[in-house]
């Protein structure tokens, strides 16, 4: 038993329940729940305040998921969800951490409480600091905490010995200053949450069409014909998504939804901004659900491209847009061949889907061009998720649905600003042409070397070659794989800094001395310089609009992001013999000097501050969305991908990781999982009724499950089976308790990016 504070949540079991599935999402449950959550938080003048200034034109930004919000009107009554709702009341709690609690509570018995218990203590007050071999964090000064980060960093052999991790709440501001400093400072090691969610989407969209992003607007989906949603429970992870598809829906689209579970959020929704909506009267959604299997996707999308020329063989030229092809794309030819040769009985095998409705799919794309495939993690996190999407790319370049309105491609960011972290330079592997921009403007040769990723700066910390790791915002160990890993990793490193809003199991498992650095939330306002900030954030579609803060902190010492980056920033490149370059107190006089300096940097930001001020902010230029493609050679590609079996041996199943409705990332809020039946409790596997029977297990067992990937054992201890309609060998879990079993090196090809949607496991009763 090792004498380490947990780096993982305790295998505590609560009194759990099951209750049925839901089938209408949204509605008055979601609305009692919004509320529930913030006065219990907050008090009902202080929640309300907030709730009516979210996402509003000169408001503030919802912290959480990074859905548009209507370039138009935006709604009077509520422009949030239930999860913005949860979200918020996060961080507008008024319950604070300060010196007095941490004296009372060591680090051990703090990482003895489960994820949910440590960050409902409140927000942390003052900066803290714990010094080597101590088992309490004490107050320090900020000014005390910046000179001991700046003399760590300098006193590195060199600067790539030191990791800039960035979470997608940081805004644009904080970010670009941030990788600013990094650069100066010396090294592109900025890995960010991106590396781990949408990281395949950015590599495959890039490399077919030319931009690592989205290409349609929200109004888009408004005037699509047929919406494919692969991947992705809009209903917990993005939910106001839901009132677009409720748009859609009544200007006739077809939905089709294709996820191994049935989300209620893809079956049907319960406006809650109508009369309707809120008696139970629910807008049906999804028209054609595929339960397909886990990683079964690529070989959907080619049954459908098979299907779909064999109706295009009977009549040219009418089921693909034959003229956008010749125009627009290369690879056509390659692609077709590959097509010609595969078997439609091993693709439905592969997707676990029978012919028939796989069929069925194809009929409602064959006469269709406004067509929009929207996706996340089901996609994204798998060994062959770049080739996949690609695999997206290609049927729509078949169909000419890129560059018109209706139609085109749409990753669903899950968090507010991670776009906006990458297109301000929060990325390990910058371009060149970013970095001789920031030469120009700045004077400093910025490292051309690319940094580590998340996975690789996890190794690089393992091995001992990184000992600095800075996080801006996030959680980075629960949020990571391999926790048993990455815990030995950031224990390994000489400090630790995590700039916070709340505590969280990573400032639990830490290294030899530790910080925590407390900042502003989106909802605080900022008087940063002496006069009230705002900052700016991208959304999912590109659009860039500002943030301010309407609330008063809950403490006079907390600090904006910008600010920390500034005072970071002097107390250690000032402290340098050649000092910086870059005069940080301009930031810290004004933010509008930050965004002068993205402007002259990056291109698409003109007269950033003029038009981050006009209301509802301005869309980045998007090539894709006029139906131009950035590619060497101006053209789209079609990609030729090749199937990747996955053998399971006797007893052995495929499982992904998933949010809980009481969850945003690794935050949370609750212990129900209301539209999955689940309450009060989070160690659940579900699994399919006969592969339960055939485990020798039956409802309500307590299991271990385990992973053995390259001759590991990893456990994650006591989970209750549950029934539930998942496909054969297929099995979901919560994250982050099962990330313990997502091994580090077990990542899709190209991105990275950890595979926490198909880890190999086995079952077995708990002793
Ligand atoms: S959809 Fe996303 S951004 Fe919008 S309120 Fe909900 S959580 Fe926040």
């Amino acid at each position: 038993m090792s004498n380490e504070p947990n780096a993982e949540n305790p295998d505590i079991l609560y009194k759990f329940h099951k209750g049925p599935i839901k089938h209408k999402a949204v509605g008055l449950p979601a609305i009692i729940s919004s509320f529930r959550h913030t006065f219990s938080q907050a008090g009902i003048a202080r929640s309300l305040k907030a709730l009516a200034r979210v996402n509003q034109k000169g408001g503030f930004d919802c912290p959480s998921c990074a859905w548009p919000d209507p370039d138009d009107e935006r709604s009077g009554i509520a422009e949030y969800c239930e999860n913005g709702a949860k979200a918020i009341a996060d961080e507008i709690t008024t319950k604070k951490l300060t010196p007095e609690f941490f004296a009372k509570n060591a680090i051990k018995d703090l990482a003895g409480q489960t994820d949910k218990d440590i960050g409902s203590h409140g927000r942390i007050a003052q900066p803290m600091y714990l010094p080597k071999g101590a088992t309490h964090y004490q107050p320090i000064s900020w000014e005390d905490a910046f000179s001991r980060i700046g003399t760590a960093l300098n006193g590195l052999e060199n600067p790539n010995q030191a990791i800039f991790y960035t979470s997608g709440r940081t805004s644009n501001e904080a970010a670009f200053l941030y990788q600013l400093f990094a650069r100066e400072y010396g090294t592109n090691n900025l890995p960010d949450c991106s590396n781990m969610c949408h990281e395949s989407s950015g590599v495959a969209l890039t490399e077919s069409l030319g931009l690592g992003k989205g290409s349609v607007r929200l109004d888009d989906l408004y005037v699509a014909e047929v919406i494919v949603i692969m991947g992705q429970n809009p209903g917990t992870n993005a939910p106001r998504m839901l009132t677009a598809l409720e748009k859609a829906k009544h200007n006739g689209a077809t939905i089709i939804s294709v996820n191994p579970l049935p989300e209620t959020g893809l079956m049907s929704f319960r406006n809650p901004q109508h009369v309707k909506g809120i008696l139970g009267i629910a807008t049906p959604l999804t028209d054609l659900y595929l339960p397909i299997k886990l990683n079964g996707d690529m070989a959907l999308l080619q049954a459908i491209e098979l299907l779909l020329w064999l109706e295009e063989q009977k009549a040219p030229g009418t089921v693909f847009d034959t003229g956008f092809i010749r125009d627009h794309t290369v690879g056509y030819g390659e692609f077709l061949a590959h097509l010609k040769q595969i078997d439609l009985s091993e693709l439905a095998e592969a997707c676990g889907l029978s012919i028939a409705d796989i069929g069925k799919a194809a009929a409602i794309l064959k006469d269709k061009k406004r067509i929009i495939v929207c996706w996340a993690m089901g996609l994204t996190q798998h060994t062959n998720a770049v080739d996949t999407i690609k695999e997206v790319a290609n049927l729509l370049l078949l169909k000419g649905s890129i560059g018109k309105p209706g139609a085109g491609t749409c990753p669903v960011r899950g968090h507010s600003n991670v776009q906006g972290d990458r297109t301000v330079g929060i990325w390990e592997k910058p371009k060149p042409a970013f970095l001789q921009s920031l030469e120009k403007v700045f004077g400093f040769r910025p490292p051309y070397e690319h940094g580590y990723d998340v996975v690789d700066s996890i190794r690089a910390m393992h091995e001992g070659k990184a000992s600095v790791f800075f996080a801006m915002g996030g959680n980075f160990l629960s949020a990571t794989p391999d926790t048993t890993y990455t815990a030995m990793a950031l224990r390994q490193c000489s400090l630790t800094v995590h700039v916070s809003t709340k505590l969280n199991r990573s400032h639990l498992v830490h290294g030899e001395e530790a910080l925590i650095l407390p900042c502003l939330a989106r909802s605080d306002r900022d008087f940063t310089g002496g006069s009230q900030q705002f900052v700016s954030c991208e959304n999912s579609m590109g659009v860039v609009q500002s943030s301010e803060g309407i609330l008063n902190p809950v403490s006079t010492h907390l600090m904006s992001e910008p600010a920390i980056v500034c005072h970071l920033a002097k107390a250690t490149l000032g402290k340098r013999p050649q000092g910086s370059v870059v005069n940080w107190d301009r930031y810290l006089a004004s933010y509008d000097a930050i965004r002068e300096d993205i402007e002259k940097t990056i291109p698409g930001f003109e007269s950033y501050n003029l038009r981050v001020r006009e209301p509802g902010g301005f869309y980045l230029p998007n090539p894709n969305r006029e139906g131009r493609f950035a590619t060497p050679d101006q053209k789209a590609h079609f990609n030729v991908a090749k199937l990747t079996h996955i053998p399971l041996e006797s007893g052995q199943l495929m499982m992904m990781t998933v949010r809980s409705h009481d969850q945003f990332n690794t935050t949370i809020y609750g212990l129900d999982d209301r539209y999955r039946g689940v309450y009060n409790e989070r160690r659940v596997i579900f699994l399919n009724e006969q592969d339960i029977s055939e485990q020798g297990l039956k409802p309500g067992d307590v299991v271990d499950i385990h992973n053995d990937h390259g001759g590991i054992r990893r456990t994650a201890h006591r989970f209750i089976v549950i029934p539930y309609p998942i496909p054969r060998s297929c099995a979901a879990t919560y994250y982050p308790e099962t990330n313990v079993l997502v091994p580090i090196d077990t990542v899709a090809a190209k991105s990275n990016t950890p595979v926490s949607k198909l880890v190999i496991i086995r079952i077995e009763r708990s002793v």
